[in-house]
């Protein structure tokens, strides 16, 4: 774990600048900003059909990096501003796992699925991805597994629980990059089973339709874990990355499976 460690608190002494620029935003953008109002989002007036329909978009202004709930993408500030892929040190496979990602994030769709033993750079690999995005004004988040399922589990908690617990799905399915740790470390409740199958097989669909990226880490290689997940993980179309080992298999391009 050392050098992950060594990464982010090296991260954490990047410029001070940038930490003081945050605490005195107040709002998603500039308050009389004149494209969204200061509100920091858009509903673009597209057609029923197109892939952005019905998607809020940042405002060009704005920055997802001064929302007041930024905490919710799963970085620190710190880790927002200034986690780089010049974080990650040359050891074990980690660059073909970076080489990975950044080809999903460029094309904007697809599956990453890394897995290897502890202090491989497998979180910190995800962090980056997911500080990137942000930077880059597009919505992002690092999670675990478990702390997916524990906040759709506390939608039980709403008023209207069915409504809540479709709403935060929904969230969770709708981010164009999601980042999630621990795949393999869950709870196997029947409840903790039910919905990361929801998840995971929606995000599937996404990467599909070609709208969202799917990053996950695990402990065990992809054909340890639940059989639909092993399939969608399998399925020819994914980057597959094994850290520390010798052996790393880049997903097959896209047009040969269509
Ligand atoms: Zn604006």
């Amino acid at each position: 774990m050392k050098p992950i460690a060594d990464a982010i608190s090296q991260a954490a002494k990047k410029p001070a600048g940038l930490a003081i620029q945050i605490s005195a935003a107040t709002g998603p953008c500039e308050p009389d900003c004149s494209i969204c109002g200061g509100s920091g989002w858009l509903r673009p007036n597209l057609p029923v059909g197109h892939p952005e329909f019905g998607k809020l978009l940042m405002c060009p202004n704005g920055t997802l990096l001064r929302l007041p709930n930024a905490e919710r993408y799963g970085l620190t500030p710190d880790e927002a501003h200034t986690l780089d892929w010049s974080d990650v040190l040359d050891r074990g496979n980690i660059l073909k796992a970076v080489q990975a990602i950044q080809l999903a994030l460029a094309r904007q769709y697809g599956w990453v699925y890394l897995w290897g033993d502890f202090g491989q750079g497998k979180t910190l690999a995800l962090k980056i991805a997911v500080a990137y995005t942000l930077r880059n004004r597009r919505f992002a988040a690092y999670v675990r597994m478990a702390s997916v399922v524990e906040n759709l589990r506390a939608a039980f908690d709403a008023q209207d629980p069915s409504i809540e617990a479709e709403r935060r799905l929904e969230w969770w399915t709708d981010l164009p990059v999601l980042a999630i740790d621990e795949v393999d470390r869950l709870r196997q409740t029947a409840y903790a089973a039910e919905q990361q199958f929801l998840l995971l097989d929606r995000r599937y669909e996404q990467a599909l339709r070609q709208r969202a990226v799917t990053l996950l880490a695990a402990n065990i290689p992809p054909d340890q874990l639940p059989g639909y997940l092993a399939d969608r993980v399998l399925d020819g179309r994914f980057a597959i990355v094994r850290l520390a080992g010798a052996s790393a298999r880049l997903g097959m391009d896209w047009d040969v499976k269509g």
